[in-house]
C-alpha cells in the first residue's frame, strides 16, 4: 500500500508528468498548509513540462492556480506569484510583479497537483463567495495574465485577441462588459475556436492570417507565437499597442520600421501584482464570468496537459484532486 500525500510530478523536463506519494509538506514560517480543491492548467506548466523554460528545481509539482482550504476553514486562492522580498527597487515601486527575487508558485515551489501544499499567506487571495472552485481557479492566472494586459491596453476599443484559450476567453468577456469591441484570431480554419469567441462576446472571430474589418486600437497575443506580433502589427491603428502575454514565445520577425511609426507600441507583460488580483476577483463576479471548464482528476494531469497542446478543449482545464 502507498502512503503519503497524492501528487503528480515532473521528474525530468520533457517526460510525462507521473504519480508520487510525498510526504506531507510542511508549512514554513507565513505559509499555510492548504487541501487543494481545485488546480487549473496553465500554458507555462505546459512550457515547463514540455522543456520550453528552464525548470528551477526537479522533481516539482507543478500547478499555479490552486483554490485551497486552510486548516481553520478558509477558501484561498494561490496565484503564480509565490513570493517576493518587499524590499528591491521593484517592490518598493509597486511593481512586486518584476521582483528580481520573487519565487513563483509550481516552479521554485511545489503547487497544486496534489491533495497538500503548502503557500505563503501574504500572497494568497481570499476567494468571493458564489465563485466555484472551477470557476475561481481559472482566474489565477490565465485571468489575471489577461486582466494585466488588458489593463495596458489603455483604453481601445477596438481590441484583438491572438490565441482564444484560457485567458482570452475570460478577457473576451470582461472586454465586452467594459463596452469594447472584440476581435479574435485563431489558428486558421478553427471554425470551433472561432464559434466560441463569437459567443462569448466577439464580434467577429477570424483566422489570425487575415485581416480584421476595421484596424485595431490594441491587441493581446496569447499564443506563444512569434509570427504573431508583426501581424498584429500590420492591422494596428495610429497609436495602437501589441500587448505580448505569454511566459515563452518563438522569436519574432524582422518587421520594416513603418508597421512600428506613427506610435505604435510593442510590450510584454509579466506575472500579476496583488493589487491585479485584488481587482480582478472584485470584477469577475460583476460581468460575471463565466470560465469554460474541462475537469480532470489528478492522475490524469499529464492527459489534460496534452489536451491542452492539442487544442482539444476550449476554455480552460482544471484538475480535481
Ligand atoms: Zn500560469
Ligand atoms: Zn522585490
Amino acid at each position: 500500500m502507498i502512503t503519503g500525500v497524492r501528487a503528480i510530478v515532473l521528474e525530468r523536463q520533457g517526460e510525462p508528468l507521473a504519480p508520487a506519494a510525498l510526504p506531507d509538506p510542511v508549512p514554513g514560517p507565513g505559509q499555510l498548509l492548504l487541501r487543494v480543491r481545485a488546480c487549473a492548467v496553465c500554458r507555462t506548466d505546459l512550457h515547463l513540462r514540455d522543456g520550453e523554460i528552464a525548470a528551477t528545481k526537479l522533481p516539482v509539482v507543478l500547478g499555479h492556480q490552486i483554490v485551497g482550504m486552510t486548516e481553520d476553514g478558509r477558501r484561498v486562492g494561490v496565484p503564480w506569484l509565490g513570493w517576493t522580498d518587499g524590499e528591491c527597487r521593484y517592490c518598493r515601486s509597486g511593481r512586486e510583479n518584476l521582483c528580481e527575487r520573487a519565487v513563483f508558485t509550481g516552479r521554485d515551489i511545489d503547487g497544486g497537483f496534489a491533495e497538500l501544499t503548502v503557500a505563503h499567506e501574504r500572497f494568497c487571495f481570499a476567494l468571493p463567495e458564489g465563485l466555484s472552485d472551477e470557476q475561481a481557479a481559472p482566474l489565477l492566472c490565465g485571468g489575471l495574465i489577461g486582466y494585466r494586459a488588458l489593463r495596458m491596453t489603455g483604453n481601445g476599443e477596438r481590441l484583438g485577441l491572438y490565441g482564444f484559450g484560457s485567458a482570452a476567453h475570460m478577457i473576451c468577456q470582461v472586454a465586452a462588459f467594459e463596452g469594447r469591441r472584440v476581435f479574435a484570431f485563431t489558428r486558421a480554419g478553427d471554425q470551433r475556436t472561432q464559434n466560441f469567441a463569437r459567443s462569448l462576446g466577439a464580434e467577429w472571430a477570424g483566422d489570425s492570417g487575415t485581416a480584421p474589418p476595421e484596424e485595431l486600437d490594441a491587441a493581446i497575443i496569447f499564443a506563444p507565437v512569434g509570427e504573431l506580433v508583426p501581424a498584429a502589427l500590420k492591422v494596428l491603428a495610429r497609436g495602437g499597442v501589441v500587448v505580448c502575454a505569454g511566459i515563452h514565445m518563438s522569436d519574432i520577425p524582422s518587421f520594416p520600421y513603418a508597421d512600428l511609426w506613427l506610435e505604435r507600441s510593442i510590450r510584454s507583460v509579466a506575472n500579476l501584482t496583488r493589487k491585479d488580483g485584488e481587482e480582478l476577483l472584485a470584477l469577475a463576479p460583476r460581468v460575471p464570468v463565466r470560465m469554460s471548464v474541462t475537469t480532470y482528476p489528478l492522475e490524469r494531469t499529464e492527459d489534460s496537459i496534452a489536451d491542452l497542446r492539442a487544442g482539444r478543449f476550449e476554455g480552460t482545464a482544471v484538475v480535481l484532486p
